[in-house]
């Protein structure tokens, strides 16, 4: 499987978009294992109380007593006692979502330091005791509270970008709130990765939004565009990756590429090891 470098501290990054089914999700569970698979510690916190990442990653998060995202944001468990395993790579971790998260953004509200909950969770020997390398948020499609959590809690947004119609309908919106947490929040957030999916070259469309975005971002945009494959929306109902469900389909290779991408860039952001 080769390497890939070793970035010198943590990368954490934001997987955003307020617009739902961009592919947010299979973003962030194919990214995480396409670098786990090289041997890069990574974990993926689970920010959306829907859990389809903690579906995707085999982790049961429907079991009564589950220690989970909410009761890190909301109870202070600590890291440690919420992370687990995923069975799809040895390297693989995640702190599932469950329902509860749902009341999240309403309960959050009156807490103290109600923005920066994640950010205080994700205790550096923790992330260091289980030799992360890399943290991958999951957002809900909203900007609220939880989201902003996200933010403050990395210094890196990938925004996923769907090829189709309206793909950058509310980007401008996402920038905005981006350079808010910026300025009061978290001065080191900025947006690193910009991540095309859901590309079907039987159409011009795709390309002319693959164009549109290439233009309006530059070389924030990942070489690696993942195509729309029916492979890749079938893996998390058995509970995979694509990279388990079939590792050798357009998919897989898809995610595998951008990992790797993902990963050379790892210099330009802070350092390899
Ligand atoms: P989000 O997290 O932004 O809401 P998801 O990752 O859940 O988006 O994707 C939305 C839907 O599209 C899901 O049903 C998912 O399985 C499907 N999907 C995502 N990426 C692809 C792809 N490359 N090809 C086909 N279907 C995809
Ligand atoms: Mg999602």
């Amino acid at each position: 499987s080769g390497t890939l470098p070793r970035p010198a501290r943590p990368r954490i990054m934001t997987v955003a978009n307020q617009k739902g089914g961009v592919g947010k999700t299979t973003s962030a569970v194919n990214l995480a294992a396409g670098l786990a698979i090289h041997g890069l510690g990574v974990l993926v916190v689970d920010l959306d109380p829907q859990g389809n990442a903690s579906t995707a990653l085999g982790i049961d998060h429907r079991q009564p007593g589950v220690a989970s995202v909410y009761e890190m944001l909301l109870d202070d468990v600590a890291l440690r006692d919420a992370i687990q395993r995923s069975p799809a790579d040895e390297n693989l971790y995640c702190v599932p979502s469950t329902l509860d998260l749902a009341g999240a953004e309403i309960e959050l509200v009156s807490l103290v330091a109600r923005e920066s909950r994640l950010r205080n969770a994700l205790n550096e020997e923790v992330l260091a005791e289980f030799g992360i390398d890399y943290v991958l948020i999951d957002c809900p499609p909203s900007l609220g509270l939880l989201t902003v959590n996200a933010m403050v809690a990395a210094r890196e947004v990938l925004i996923p970008i769907q090829c189709e119609y309206y793909a950058l309908e509310g980007v401008g919106q996402l920038l905005r709130n981006i350079e808010l947490v910026q300025a009061h929040l978290n001065r080191d957030l900025h947006v690193s990765t910009i991540l095309l999916t859901m590309y079907d070259g039987r159409t011009k469309l795709a390309d002319q939004v693959a164009a549109e975005v290439r233009n309006h971002f530059g070389d924030k945009v990942l070489s690696t565009i993942i195509p729309r494959s029916v492979k890749v929306s079938e893996a998390p109902g058995y509970g995979m990756t694509i990279i388990e469900y079939d590792p050798g389909s357009r998919g897989a290779m898809s995610y595998l590429d951008a990992a790797k991408e993902l990963a050379q860039r790892a210099a330009i952001e802070g350092g390899l090891a």
